[in-house]
């Protein structure tokens, strides 16, 4: 095929395969198979690499060619991206009606109503119709180009043609990117089944893919697109919202179908209760709704609060509430032997899912909204919240349903339960219990502890029932086992071999860790390092006194206390040494005296999500430079460093006067050398 030939032909593909994205992605409507779709594709491809010149910047094999992103560059936002006001009542939408109306002197309104999508805000950027830029909300003011990432979305248009209006040279476009959650538990069972973190919900998950450094990870999330405004919109020739939606439409962009045009605010309030059911249907997740003035005049002339807009607001559902019968009360042991009873419920379907459990805490909360078996209770559910009583509906209770009494013995071993002065909690105090050693060998491999990679629930339970292990230190002597563990189910030589692999690595894991994943009570991953740093090995630590873990600064009492008492235990005894035994590693550096690095003496708290590093790996970087990562803001908080979407800590630095930093400014202080 010669130079003009090629040229012909790279054009045709793009057309066909841009068109056959949109019926793909955006209409949902494909019209040829996926088999056909990855040919032309291919086909495509191969004519670029031969005639590498003649690649379009929009052609959509460059959809994952961007190279993975060191750090994401700012990106002003001109306007600012708003955030929205929010109605949590019918009467909350007639107050925002008659402030619309007084606002504008009693001129008739248009309301324009959508779905609030539950994903996180971007802004894109086009230019003679092709796609340049795209980026996060960020702070509002400014966000994060995350171009290279967006470029995979399959509904992102690469390139927009003009259709009934022509193209406007500069066309800013907004909306949200969001993760369906069909997705989200598809890649959370290809996680569990690894023994990885799950991702908690479709928002973050979103959220997640769009800071990835690699577009590639980012289109393995295969996120979705909803846009919904078009940017400076009246000078661009536009007269209302309700039009600019359909116009994005007609431009290709992917428009949530679920829109309405209303003419009061009656028809607005009878829309939100059309979709306080329907909205569990979605194959996305909402977080309410959104109700716009379509004059886009009148918009101009309500203007904006110093916050949000007062032409729009957010009308956010109620925590929805259902009635059902406790069938039953049942336990579950903790590794530390805590006993935590839990509600078995009649399935009752609540914000879109089947309810069947709901945790009752302890002793005292049930005594407290005295559930019995047999009651009909209230249950709650609010967003990704696990379901809670609310109440006993006392009308409903069976004449013969008696108070609940906590069993005296465990119901995974017989042994004595008891509960001590001062706690909540009740446990089984048989340190033996298979219900704890299973949780405890749990905790041991966990990510935050040994890391065992692979280890998840199934293996664990199916370890102890063949009776390869009975305690954690029993895992390094998994090798002496193979042939059993390859009787195992799902246990082909492969996975064999990864988990020895697994297991053995752990063996030289920092002395933190170890002591994390003894799983000493009220021992979290703070203390550890505390005690690693202090004493510099387990031996040490195994012979402190009292008075000698006391006078640590930042280790409380009870700490203190309970690091004694498990070390006092035979039991703990016989780990140890098995794990010595073993090879497991039990020393550390040991970190005397004030701490070096350019944040020594400072305490640092951080909320939000950061782009370069996870909230693991920012706490272990603020160690590194000296400084303590701190979980909530006092007075004693040197800064707040402060990522995207950040929570109410910030809020609170702002009300006690707390420097508060960005990304940037932290790494361009403190680790930018
Ligand atoms: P909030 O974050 O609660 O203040 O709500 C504002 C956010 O709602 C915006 O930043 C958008 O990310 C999001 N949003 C989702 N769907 C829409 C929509 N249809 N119109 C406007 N904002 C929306
Ligand atoms: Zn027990």
């Amino acid at each position: 095929m010669n130079r003009s030939e090629a040229e012909r032909r790279i054009e045709e593909l793009t057309a066909a395969i841009r068109h056959h994205e949109y019926l793909y992605y955006v209409k949902n409507e494909p019209e040829i198979s996926d088999a056909e779709f990855d040919q032309l594709m291919l086909e495509l491809k191969r004519l670029e690499e031969q005639f590498p010149d003649l690649r379009r910047p929009d052609s959509p094999t460059q959809r994952v060619g961007g190279a993975p992103a060191p750090e994401f560059a700012k990106v002003p936002h001109q306007p600012p991206m708003y955030s929205l006001d929010n109605a949590f009542s019918e009467e909350d939408l007639r107050d925002f009606d008659r402030r619309v109306r007084e606002g504008l002197g009693g001129e008739p309104v248009e309301y324009v109503c959508e779905l609030k999508i539950d994903g996180l805000s971007i802004s894109l950027r086009y230019e003679d119709g092709l796609f340049v830029q795209g980026a996060t909300r960020g702070d509002g003011q400014t966000g994060e180009d995350v171009t290279e990432n967006l470029r995979t979305i399959g509904s992102l248009p690469l390139r927009v043609e003009p259709a009934g209006r022509p193209v406007p040279p500069r066309l800013i476009v907004r909306g949200e990117a969001y993760m369906e959650k069909r997705v989200l538990e598809e890649l959370n069972a290809a996680l569990a089944e690894q023994g990885k973190p799950l991702l908690q919900n479709p928002r973050n998950a979103a959220a997640g893919g769009l800071r990835q450094k690699d577009p590639r990870k980012t289109r393995e999330r295969r996120l979705d697109t909803f846009l919904y405004q078009v940017v400076d919109a009246e000078e661009l020739g536009f007269t209302d919202h309700w039009s600019c939606l359909q116009q994005l439409e007609a431009w290709r962009f992917k428009v949530n179908p679920y829109r309405q045009l209303c003419r009061s605010i009656d028809e607005v309030l009878e829309w939100v209760e059309s979709w306080r059911e329907r909205r569990f249907e979605l194959p996305y997740e909402i977080d309410g709704l959104v109700i716009k003035v379509n004059s886009l005049a009148q918009q101009r002339r309500l203007g904006f609060t110093s916050k949000f807009p007062r032409w729009a607001i957010a009308y956010k559902f109620p925590a929805e509430e259902r009635e059902t019968t406790v069938l039953g009360i049942s336990l579950d042991v903790g590794r530390t032997g805590v006993v935590t009873p839990t509600a078995d419920l009649a399935p009752v379907r609540i914000a879109g899912t089947t309810v069947k459990r709901a945790t009752l805490h302890n002793e005292d909360y049930i005594r407290e909204k005295d559930i019995r078996i047999g009651d009909t209770v209230v249950i709650r559910k609010a967003g990704e919240i696990i379901p809670e009583v609310v109440r006993v509906v006392l009308e409903k209770r069976p004449a013969d349903a008696v108070p609940w009494q906590f069993p005296k013995t465990c119901p995974a071993c017989g042994g004595e339960l008891v509960r001590l002065e001062g706690e909540a909690a009740t446990r089984c105090t048989n340190s033996l219990c298979p219900a704890q050693q299973y949780r405890a060998i749990l905790h041991f491999a966990s990510r935050d502890a040994m890391n065992i990679e692979g280890l998840g629930e199934a293996l664990v339970q199916a370890l102890l029932d063949k009776g390869l292990i009975a305690d954690a230190a029993d895992l390094y002597r998994l090798h002496e086992r193979r042939e059993e563990l390859l009787g195992l189910e799902r246990m082909g030589e492969k996975s064999v071999e990864n988990l020895l692999a697994a297991i053995d690595a752990t063996r030289q894991n920092p002395l933190h860790r170890l002591i994390f994943a003894l799983g000493i009570r009220h021992v979290g991953e703070r203390a550890a390092r505390l005690l690693a740093d202090h004493f510099g090995s387990m031996e040490a630590i195994e012979k402190a006194s009292l008075d000698e873990l006391l006078a640590i600064p930042g280790l409380g009492p009870k700490i203190a206390e309970s690091v004694q008492a498990f070390f006092a235990s035979p039991r703990s005894h016989q780990l140890l040494a098995k794990l010595r035994a073993a090879g497991v590693n039990m020393v550390g550096e040991r970190k005397t005296g004030p701490a070096e690095g350019p944040l020594a003496g400072m305490t640092v708290v951080v909320t939000g999500t950061l782009s370069r590093w996870g909230r693991k790996e920012i706490e272990e970087l603020i160690r590194q430079l000296g400084g303590k990562a701190a979980g909530s803001v006092s007075k004693k908080t040197s800064f707040v460093l402060a990522g995207e979407s950040p929570g109410s800590k910030l809020a609170k630095a702002q009300e006690l006067g707390i420097p508060v930093l960005t990304e940037e400014e932290f790494y361009n202080r403190y680790v930018q050398e």
